[in-house]
């Protein structure tokens, strides 16, 4: 593996951090990066009860609190010197088409986090946005032009959960522009990996297909379904890159309130990541295609120009090895969930 740069924080190793969402697949992943790196004081805020959250790094404070409530944020930020907000109610395709109301009220949580962590004079504050901010009208094709940061405007985001993301970024860039708070933006594009959700609805295609070929592999019915015609096309970043790269993001002087892509660059098609899951899993199943499922924009892929200039980074983990992971970890989570144990579950 190639060395990482080194990363100048201006962070004390006993400087408070606070992650929200840190009960989920992102939050849990950045709690548990920061506590090896040796960071001794991490605030973890989640609204789910502890016995949920995916990971409980020890060490960790860990709060159940739900933070589209004023109150709470005011208590969550309290001594804290960086913030990063992970905290959103989401999931995959299936979620996000079905539940606009959830996703716009994660404007909540925004809201009021950014305003307490202003008035608590936090050093510097991370958004976790979406590609789902980018323009929709630029995703009618299969064959899509990498999105660029500058193709969020003029604004077509995704209907209720991308809008969100689009007016949270704004809170970001005027809470700097007016008031002097340090804040970073990534548009995350597809993040997957083990720890994260994998059944009951929020999951996204990487663990969904997973678990889809395991169950037939399990049940013997040799069948998996499909949303769409799998001709839309996605990149997918994995979750050691992901918060390297909200890291890296975050310590960078020169990306102050200003929106950058955190994605991978592999395009594939959702037919083609079947295939790899099969070889995977050493197992071909016949294809069901489900034409009324939700499907998502055709194609989206992340443009890296940008963070490549600034950064001389991108996320490079090739998705086959990142899959192997990913199916690996499901595939235990499978077992033990069939034997009566507990798994990361919704
Ligand atoms: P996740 O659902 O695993 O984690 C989000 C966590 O936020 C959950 O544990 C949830 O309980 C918590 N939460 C929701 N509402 C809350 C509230 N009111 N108060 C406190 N906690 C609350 O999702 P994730 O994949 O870890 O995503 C983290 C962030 O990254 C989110 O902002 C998400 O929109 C963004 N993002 C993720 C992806 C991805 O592919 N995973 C892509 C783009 C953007």
């Amino acid at each position: 593996m190639a060395t990482q740069p080194i990363i100048d924080r201006k962070l004390d190793k006993d400087d408070l951090i606070l992650i929200t969402g840190a009960g989920g697949f992102i939050g849990g992943a950045l709690a548990r990066y920061f506590h090896e790196l040796g960071y001794t004081r991490i605030r973890g805020v989640d609204r789910k009860p502890l016995p949920m959250w995916y990971q409980c790094v020890p060490g960790v404070e860990c709060l159940s609190m739900d933070l589209s409530e004023k109150e709470n944020a005011i208590r969550a930020v309290e001594g804290a010197v960086e913030v990063y907000n992970l905290a959103a109610d989401m999931g995959g395709m299936g979620f996000i088409e079905r539940f606009r109301i959830e996703c716009l009220r994660s404007i909540l949580i925004n809201t009021h986090l950014i305003e307490a962590a202003w008035r608590a004079g936090v050093q510097r504050y991370f958004f976790s946005s979406s590609a789902c901010a980018y323009n929709t009208n630029l995703q009618k094709d299969p064959e899509v032009r990498a999105l660029r940061e500058s193709d969020a405007y003029p604004a077509m985001a995704e209907r209720g959960y991308g809008w969100e993301k689009l007016i949270s970024e704004m809170f970001c860039e005027e809470y700097w522009a007016e008031r002097g708070l340090e804040t970073h933006i990534a548009r995350f594009h597809n993040i997957y990996g083990p720890n994260g959700t994998w059944f009951g609805g929020r999951e996204k295609a990487p663990a969904a297909m997973c678990r889809k070929v395991i169950e037939a592999k399990d049940t013997g019915n040799h069948e998996i379904e499909i949303w769409g015609d799998g001709t839309q096309t996605r990149s997918f970043c994995f979750i050691e890159d992901c918060v390297f790269g909200i890291d890296r993001i975050m310590h960078s002087e020169t990306l102050i309130a200003i929106p950058i892509n955190l994605g991978s660059s592999e395009l594939i098609s959702i037919n083609d990541l079947v295939s790899m899951v099969e070889e995977i899993g050493g197992m071909r199943l016949k294809r069901r295609y489900d034409p009324d499922a939700p499907r998502g924009v055709a194609g989206r892929n992340s443009d890296n120009t940008f963070i490549q200039s600034v950064l001389h980074w991108q996320p490079a983990t090739p998705l086959r090895i990142g899959m192997e992971k990913t199916y690996a970890w499901i595939e235990q989570q499978y077992r033990d969930r069939k034997a009566g144990k507990r798994v990361v579950q919704e």
